[in-house]
């Protein structure tokens, strides 16, 4: 009976159930209050990206779970103050999207603004870097994108952004996955207030320390 009600079972701990289990995500490693980027007005994270969080993300980003974000998307949604007129996210580089099927950060962001009540935009595009059409490999892009900083444009190539009037985008909320350095999520921010967002805040599931 019990199949038929959950036939998942929990990444974390396998048993019958949710895909990620209250007690296993109650037991995750709480983020450390970390300062907002700069240009940002606020900035909160559920989780520090270790131990039984790199599992959980790994679960999410590599093998295909993303049922399992809804959960700790929700909780994550309950850190905001001042719900945002926008909430959006830091869009992955269309070749991972392709691979994986789903971005997570938009995944992220579209539960928290169903949480929030506030409207989910697409807004921003990752700009192409020279490693995107190459297939390197994952840890190799992501450190270059350490060292020199994803960017974005606001709009793009128009997948989902129409109408998106960036005149009237008001208070911006920026999702993603995790923060590393704060580098894509300034350049995410970056954008927004040149685009003319009012103000940015961040959210990510995790922070690596
Ligand atoms: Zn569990």
């Amino acid at each position: 009976m019990l199949d038929l009600l959950f036939p998942t079972t929990c990444v974390l701990c396998g048993h019958n159930g949710p895909p990620l289990c209250i007690e296993c995500l109650s037991g995750l490693p709480p983020a450390p209050d970390l300062a907002p980027p700069p240009g940002f007005d606020a900035f909160g994270a559920l989780l520090s990206y270790e131990g039984e969080t790199r599992r959980l993300i790994a679960a999410i980003k590599f093998q295909g779970h993303s049922d399992a974000i809804e959960l700790p998307a929700r909780v994550l949604a309950e850190l905001v103050e001042a719900p945002p007129d926008v909430v959006t996210w830091a869009p992955t580089s269309r070749q991972r999207q392709r691979q994986r099927g789903y971005d997570q950060a938009e995944l992220i962001a579209r539960t928290v603004s169903q949480s929030l009540g506030c409207q989910c935009l697409p807004t921003l595009q990752r700009n192409a870097t020279s490693g995107d059409s190459t297939g390197d490999h994952q840890t190799g892009r992501s450190r270059r994108e350490r060292l020199a900083g994803a960017s974005f444009a606001f709009g793009g190539s128009g997948v989902g952004t129409r109408g998106v009037d960036p005149h009237r985008l008001g208070s911006v909320l920026v999702v993603d996955d995790i923060r590393t350095t704060g580098a894509t999520l300034s350049a995410a921010g970056d954008t927004l207030l040149e685009a003319g967002a009012t103000s940015v805040s961040g959210l990510t599931l995790a922070v690596t320390l």
